[in-house]
């Protein structure tokens, strides 16, 4: 199978613009087709993005190293193995991983938790560096600052509901921020590489969400993932949270 993980279409750099999609009906190639797989390119769809700034860029609140390992050999192995999940299938490959997660029940049975897994893991490490910004951090500006106030009260209410969501997940995944279809914000966390667009969570769009998988943090900040999460608001990207309301609304 051609892996070629640099190979990155505008539709990948477009991952961030995420939208509910209908489901596709899917039919499976012969078995024939199936043993030897898709031959040429299409047969890893899916690309590793660079990160949108330097390794060290967020050196202050998430080491370099965490950063290179993280993206490296994290989310690109999410990427691959992603890839290989949907090798075969050519129905799925045309999909967006976006759309593959938003889908799950119609999916093959024999390549659903890999998708869910891995897909997952792609979404989520998408939008998490974008999210991310050297120039990030301070207070919300524009339709999310107005959302936030709307639906928690104030900012520092929002940020301590955040910040408890996320200290309370047990074992590995993400604490998120997410719209509901009525425009109601809310929050939320979810186990393993689960995104809230997945069909049991009630197909909610992630406005922003922090990973607290040990891998996040735990080279720089041990086993204080508290410190962590209070950390990380000095990177959040504000202009690209509202730049994904946008794409919600
Ligand atoms: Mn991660």
């Amino acid at each position: 199978m051609n892996d070629s993980p640099l190979h990155i279409s505008r539709r990948q750099l477009l991952l961030g613009a995420a939208v509910a999609v209908p489901a596709i009906a899917l039919t499976r190639l012969p078995a024939q087709a199936q043993k030897f797989g898709q031959q040429g390119r299409d047969a890893a769809p899916y690309g590793v993005a660079p990160l949108p700034y330097a390794y060290d860029a967020l050196n202050d609140t998430i080491d370099t190293l965490t950063m290179r390992l993280h993206h490296d050999k994290h989310y690109a192995g999410y990427t691959k193995k992603l890839n290989v999940a949907v090798s075969g299938y050519p129905d799925l490959m045309r999909q967006t991983p976006q759309e593959l997660i938003s889908n799950l029940d119609a999916l093959p049975e024999g390549a659903r938790t890999a998708i869910r897994n891995n897909g997952g893991g792609y979404v989520n490490h998408a939008m998490f560096w974008q999210i991310m910004s050297p120039k990030g951090g301070g207070a919300p500006g524009g339709a999310i600052a107005e959302a936030i106030k709307r639906d928690f009260g104030s900012f520092q209410s929002f940020q301590t509901k955040f910040q408890i969501a996320g200290e309370n997940r047990f074992g590995s995944g993400f604490v998120w921020l997410v719209r509901d279809g009525e425009g109601k914000l809310s929050i939320m966390s979810t186990p393993n590489q689960d995104n809230p667009m997945m069909q049991e969570y009630g197909g909610l769009f992630p406005l922003m969400g922090n990973d607290v998988w040990e891998h996040a943090y735990y080279l720089k900040y041990n086993n204080r993932r508290g410190d962590y999460l209070k950390a990380w608001w000095n990177v959040v990207n504000w202009d690209e949270i509202n730049r994904r309301l946008m794409v919600a609304m």
